[in-house]
């Protein structure tokens, strides 16, 4: 799947690196009321994108998912 530029640059991207032009929200996922991920999909190439922010530091990233499947939900300690 190709994804257009700004998907190629926000990939892999600390999860406070700000997007929210040209991305529409898709949904979000909680965990014990703690916002855990939020969905994005592109509104150039249609990709989805996901900005985790639990786990460790390494997993906290935008990362984009080809093909449009849902990634894993974090694991939920708690
Ligand atoms: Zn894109």
């Amino acid at each position: 799947m190709e994804v257009c530029d700004r998907c190629a640059d926000i990939d892999g991207c600390p999860v406070d690196t700000q997007r929210q032009e040209g991305v529409t929200l898709i949904g979000v996922a909680e965990c014990n009321g703690t916002l855990a991920l939020e969905h994005y999909r592109c509104d150039e190439c249609q990709a989805v994108i996901a900005r985790r922010f639990m786990g460790d530091t390494e997993e906290r990233i935008w990362s984009v998912i080809e093909g449009g499947q849902r990634p894993p939900l974090p694991h939920c300690s708690a």
